[in-house]
């Protein structure tokens, strides 16, 4: 017997591979069973995006669930990519023709430069294929899919480039890797910041948010409770992060770096 209470979300579709669960009209979150990160439909009454959409590997399975809700790949307008992973980003190769696909400018950079590093290749064993990027957004761009206006939020920590997309209106919060349920947070990368991460967290918790719809796990209907934790897990994670810095001795491990800026920059000399 369990106590927890039954998901308010209801699920369209499950088998081995994804599921299609409704998280609001019009608005459904496409869940793989492998790495893959969750994809997210919003159907406008003027225009159809995406937000993420996985792995490319797992591109068949998507449209099986496009499919289901009678949409073909052709009647995406836009494709968002919350950040540069290759989890969420990945089969937006095969959104050819009159599909845009947009991201923040730090990863459309990083996306189009082929920046293997940040996309976090090697993690997925997935073949090689060139995503490109048509529109570099920023804070405060708003899209308008006419009964959706979903406002780009920066939300940085993560990694450097990560957005989150808000719909005032109805309370919906895209926060990809930003925010989880539970308050599970995604851990800082490479170009990430533990700093920038509370600053996001901080500013995500002024929003009258209703419904969470993250990169990973379920819906959740609780995101003013999962951001009290994940601001709270944060704060943890800068001092325990402090601890293992003064662990370190820093010094000796800045030292490599230094030294191979030295060497680069005396090349460069003659
Ligand atoms: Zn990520
Ligand atoms: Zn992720």
């Amino acid at each position: 017997m369990s106590d927890r209470k039954p998901s308010p979300f209801p699920i369209l579709l499950n088998n081995d591979v994804c599921s299609l669960i409704q998280a609001a009209e019009d608005v459904y979150q496409i869940r793989f069973k492998n790495r893959a990160a969750n994809a997210y439909l919003v159907r406008g009454s003027k225009r159809t995006i995406m937000i993420d959409v996985g792995l490319s590997s797992n591109y068949s399975h998507l449209l099986e669930c496009l499919q289901h809700l009678g949409v073909k790949p052709s009647d995406i307008d836009m494709v968002v990519l919350s950040h540069e992973h290759l989890d969420h980003i990945g089969a937006a190769y095969h959104f050819t023709g009159k599909t845009i696909i947009a991201a923040h400018r730090l990863a459309a950079n990083k996306i189009m430069l082929r920046d293997d590093f940040s996309m976090l290749r090697k993690m997925f064993n997935e073949p090689n294929v060139p995503i490109d990027v048509d529109i570099w957004l920023e804070e405060g761009n708003l899209i308008d899919l006419g009964n959706f206006r979903l406002t780009v939020m920066y939300t940085p920590g993560h990694t450097s480039a990560c957005i989150s997309l808000f719909e005032q209106d109805k309370g919906l919060l895209f926060a990809a890797d930003t925010l989880m349920p539970g308050g599970v947070m995604g851990g800082v990368f490479g170009s990430g910041s533990i700093a920038d991460y509370i600053q996001s967290l901080e500013r995500l918790r002024g929003l009258n948010s209703k419904i969470l719809l993250s990169g990973h796990g379920r819906l959740s209907d609780t995101p003013q409770d999962d951001v009290r934790i994940a601001i709270q897990r944060s704060h943890t994670l800068l001092s325990d992060t402090a601890q293992l810095f003064d662990a370190l001795d820093a010094r000796s491990n800045f030292e490599p770096i230094m030294q191979s800026v030295r060497d680069l920059n005396k090349l460069d000399d003659s």
